[in-house]
């Protein structure tokens, strides 16, 4: 054996020592790119804080007396309110990016109904919310969600004409009504689960108008019929909804999704929400709109008269600043390489440029223990990717192909 022939074996010999190394510099890259969110324990100090504001001040959205807190004030009674993770945001498709690290969601008991179908109904002042005693409560899982979260109620939020309403927008767009599903985390009662910073996961599904002849989704008109019923302020109802589950507001657990940090929309504003905000908009009719739109805040005006009692509505909350945070936005994988990605399966492209061999590709479909892990957001904080991780992923695969071709040149030296 030749003196070339022997540095070309030790090269060959190393080059899982180079590949380790390339790994090493993908983790600290991600690292740079992916800081870990800050999770700070929010203390008691800040609640006392909030309760030594005047008391007989309510917050509202609108603000028509001087009893009422306007949406724009919250923060001077609510201090976190003014905080820099705080929802509702609107998702700008051009700074959301693809994180292909993202999984679909898992809905565990979605098809289930309460006890006796019977769901309580409240007209709070500030929305209308559905709640209901479930033998098994629907979870929320996968969908890189650090744990598993329990279904706790839903309501809704909506404006006065339809080009208004919603909470969260897409690319400027309103939409008339938006639903928010209340996941609090497994084994935290909701008080513990506000003060955690992914304590809560909420569900944001939009909806808009039908065209004409065009159904609303199933069920609307059972969800509307019992709004009907709590129009006046602190009503509280229960109503059975036959047939009704969760799984009619969110009737694909594969479809994209938008996911970012926030808060609750409402006072105290509490920064504990991962967001996950479907894409594709459900459908509502003009006519049950307008049920919504029938529903009260005040039973009287400010002269106690009833002929002068508020309307409910444009009950949301105007976007607030996206400061540092990111959003990133899931698809459910369309071709053989994202379906393997989507089962954890991210090495197969090594396996291919080393042997282009069918038996090979198998032999790495089988592979799941050994996959790359999934970026799952752990313990009490998140991970997240920077926004030029598509590029760093390209860089990465660019010059793990260049190793291994000099791997394959050495080889072929040999
Ligand atoms: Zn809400």
């Amino acid at each position: 054996m030749d003196k070339s022939s022997l540095i070309f074996r030790y090269l060959f010999l190393l080059s899982p020592l180079f590949l380790s190394i390339v790994q090493g510099i993908e983790i600290h890259h991600a690292g740079r790119n992916a800081p870990a969110v800050t999770v700070s324990n929010n203390s008691r100090t800040s609640a006392l804080l909030q309760n030594s504001a005047p008391q007989d001040v309510h917050w509202t959205y609108k603000g028509e007396s001087e009893h009422e807190l306007p949406v724009a004030q919250w923060a001077s009674k609510y201090p976190k309110c003014d905080g820099r993770r705080q929802s509702p945001i609107m998702f700008d498709m051009k700074y959301a990016f693809k994180d292909t690290d993202l999984r679909r969601l898992t809905l565990v008991d979605y098809d289930d109904a309460p006890v006796k179908d019977q769901w309580s109904v409240t007209n709070n002042g500030h929305v209308v919310q559905f709640s209901g005693y479930f033998r098994t409560p629907p979870q929320l899982q996968g969908g890189n969600l650090p744990g598993k979260y329990i279904f706790e109620q839903m309501h809704f939020h909506w404006g006065s004409n339809a080009t208004l309403g919603s909470e969260h927008l897409v690319d400027q767009k309103s939409f008339p009504l938006e639903v928010h599903l209340v996941h609090r985390r497994k084994n935290e009662t909701m008080e513990e689960a506000v003060e955690n910073a992914v304590g809560l996961a909420v569900i944001g599904v939009m909806f808009e108008v039908a065209k004409t002849r065009e159904a609303p989704s199933r069920h609307m008109e059972d969800i509307v019929n019992a709004v009907r019923k709590v129009t006046q302020p602190g009503t509280t109802l229960n109503v059975t909804l036959p047939y009704f589950s969760l799984n009619e507001l969110v009737p694909n657990a594969n479809q994209s999704y938008f996911r970012y940090l926030g808060s609750l929309t409402t006072p105290p504003c509490h920064e504990a929400v991962l967001w996950t905000v479907m894409m594709e908009p459900l459908k509502v009719t003009e006519s049950q709109m307008n049920v919504f739109r029938s529903v009260l805040r005040t039973s009287t005006g400010e002269s106690g008269s009833r002929a002068t009692a508020r309307f409910l509505t444009d009950n949301f909350r105007p976007v607030q600043p996206l400061y540092d945070r990111n959003i990133t936005y899931y698809t459910p994988p369309e071709d053989e390489e994202g379906i393997l990605r989507e089962a954890g399966i991210n090495r197969i492209n090594i396996q291919r440029v080393i042997k282009p061999n069918p038996e090979n590709t198998r032999m790495a479909t089988d592979t799941h223990g050994i996959a790359g892990p999934a970026a799952v957001a752990a313990g009490p904080t998140t991970r997240r990717r920077g926004r030029n991780s598509a590029e760093n992923i390209h860089s990465k695969a660019a010059f793990k192909a260049l190793i291994l071709a000099a791997i394959a040149g050495l080889i072929i030296c040999l």
